[in-house]
């Protein structure tokens, strides 16, 4: 049998994760080994052709972080966890509208946007209470012995 081509490859991979968000390092550890001419290079070529495609859209996640994602037809922003990574979609039609009124208020013709919201996911936001409730009782133990 003819091995996938990266492209195939690569395009199978974001409709079996059709919500996920993945780098470039991502999409070639999770391609299968058997694709054709499977390398690093061929990951990020394909990438770009899938993009030109308008097969997949692409955002910047600060610090020189691009994740790719499958086109779902609808633009969107993102919300970055800066603790855990964790990448959550905005789905805010509202949000669009505003963008494209931002433009317009400055004679531009809007194409896309790319916002992304820092800040701390709730597990992550869990966690650290429970982080610090959990000193705070190591502390009064402490205090008791
Ligand atoms: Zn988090
Ligand atoms: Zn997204």
């Amino acid at each position: 049998m003819r091995p996938t081509s990266s492209r195939v490859a690569v395009l199978q991979l974001f409709h079996e994760f059709p919500t996920e968000h993945m780098t470039a390092d991502q999409v070639f550890r999770r391609v299968p080994p058997d694709t054709e001419q499977c390398s690093l290079a061929s990951v990020y070529r394909a990438l770009a052709q899938l993009l030109e495609a308008g097969l997949i859209s692409n955002a910047w996640i600060g610090e020189q972080r691009v994740v790719y994602e499958l086109n779902r037809g609808t633009r969107h922003s993102h919300l970055v966890c800066n603790d855990c990574g964790a990448i959550r979609d905005i789905d805010d039609g509202e949000l669009e509208t505003q963008h494209a009124a931002i433009a317009a208020a400055r004679e531009f013709s809007y194409t896309s946007a790319s916002l992304v919201i820092f800040g701390r996911c709730s597990q992550c936001a869990a966690a650290l209470e429970a982080g610090g409730r959990r000193a705070a009782l190591r502390t009064a133990i402490q205090r008791v012995e």
